[in-house]
């Protein structure tokens, strides 16, 4: 089978053609503009880009030729009108919210979300007189129950930071509509080869492209996907005038990562099914939570609305705390870091670091016991890896 033109290929080749727009020098890879700024021909050029009037650059604030090659490209792949790259995966979350809501308005969001994301709408919203309600995720009815007549926006994170928990999109994304409200998606975790929250009914997706997009631990970066319409009446303007921008920099070894993602996702998701399954039964292992395995307590909702797994697994291991620790300090191969998506395997125990903020109790309500701990597979031999967390294991 042929591809007779680049948006009717296949994901993996998108991924490593969109966006490019060579210069007359025919560069084979993405050339880099580290440029602050622009200049125009005449002043009647000047004038005409700022009424929006003439094609063009004019600020890298605003746009940039890097950047905007790596928002084409992950345009293409998540099948979205519009991208928007931002400095940091957090830069992108709080631009999707604050640019959605004023005074007055009311934002539900699920429980479980990674914890920056959850201080912009319990701290930082109500700050700006923006009512929030969290609720228990996967309970649609919780949703419902939280709708009130100045509900504007919904959040959600699935498969969930760090406890796996997944959300039906479409279900929310149904309920969201009922109200009036939009559905903005965290899909990190999923990473846009595994689940498309806009094919789903979502409005908004964003992302931490300092995850699985680099992948290899270099650089931060966010972007926010959605219709053009969507973009540039809530995201655009917010991002321009607040200036949370990507450097061009960032945004070209991004762009670099997008070209390989699918090898190592995929590589990365098929090292972390063998690892669920040869730890699941372990003595030393009390739970282990993996979106990929059949014994999922959600597996129907996993094979309705993903279409592979994840890179994450948690696993809670015997003697709380103390059981965690030993077992973390114990790990030669595997190291601890808070990262994740990275080609290197790295752990996180979230009570103590990512979540060590909430009081226990509402961690309990988040799945975060003090036995968990959150392994990020990387792109070494799984035989190397298993032998690790094997060894450490005999250690709690
Ligand atoms: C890391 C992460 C973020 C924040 O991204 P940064 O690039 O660190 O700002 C937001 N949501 C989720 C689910 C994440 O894992």
């Amino acid at each position: 089978m042929t591809c007779p033109d680049l948006s009717s290929c296949r994901p993996e080749t998108r991924l490593v053609h969109e966006g490019q727009n060579r210069t007359p020098y025919g560069e084979t890879s993405e050339a880099l503009f580290l440029t602050q700024g622009f200049v125009y021909e005449s002043a009647e050029s000047a004038e005409r880009r700022f009424l929006n009037e003439e094609q063009g650059y004019s600020y890298t604030r605003y746009s940039n030729p890097t950047v905007a090659a790596f928002e084409e490209r992950i345009a293409a792949l998540e099948g979205a009108e519009m991208a928007q790259a931002t400095a940091t995966g957090m830069a992108a979350v709080t631009a999707a919210m604050m640019g959605q809501v004023r005074a007055g308005d009311h934002v539900v969001a699920a429980r479980a979300l990674f914890g920056s994301c959850r201080w912009i709408v319990e701290d930082l919203l109500p700050r700006f007189g923006v009512g929030c309600t969290l609720v228990d995720g996967p309970d649609l009815d919780a949703w419902r129950r939280a709708v009130r007549p100045a509900t504007t926006a919904f959040l959600l994170e699935t498969p969930s930071n760090p406890s796996l928990e997944i959300i039906d999109i479409a279900g929310v994304a149904a309920i969201a509509r009922e109200a009036g409200a939009t559905l903005t998606v965290d899909n990190v975790f999923a990473t846009p080869l595994f689940q498309k929250p806009l094919a789903l009914g979502a409005d908004c997706v964003v992302y931490s492209a300092t995850k699985h997009i680099d992948g290899q631990g270099r650089c931060l970066g966010g972007v926010v996907l959605a219709s053009r319409a969507f973009i540039e009446t809530k995201v655009q303007q917010f991002l321009r005038m607040t200036g949370p921008s990507i450097s061009p920099f960032n945004a070209w070894v991004l762009l670099k990562g997008l070209e390989t993602l699918p090898l190592r996702v995929e590589r990365q998701t098929a090292t972390a099914g063998f690892l669920a399954d040869a730890l699941h039964d372990h003595p030393k292992v009390r739970r282990l939570t993996y979106p990929g395995r059949p014994d999922h307590p959600q597996a129907a909702l996993i094979a309705r609305q993903m279409s592979g797994g994840s890179t994450m697994i948690a696993l809670e291991v015997r003697e709380g705390k103390a059981g965690a620790f030993r077992f973390m300090n114990a790990l030669r191969l595997i190291r601890i870091s808070n990262n994740l998506g990275d080609a290197k395997s790295l752990v996180t125990h979230p009570a103590t670091t990512t979540h060590g903020r909430f009081a226990p109790e509402l961690r309990a309500q988040m799945g975060i016991t003090d036995g968990l701990v959150r392994l990020s597979v990387g792109l070494e031999h799984p035989e190397d890896l298993l032998a690790d967390l094997v060894q450490a294991l005999g250690g709690v």
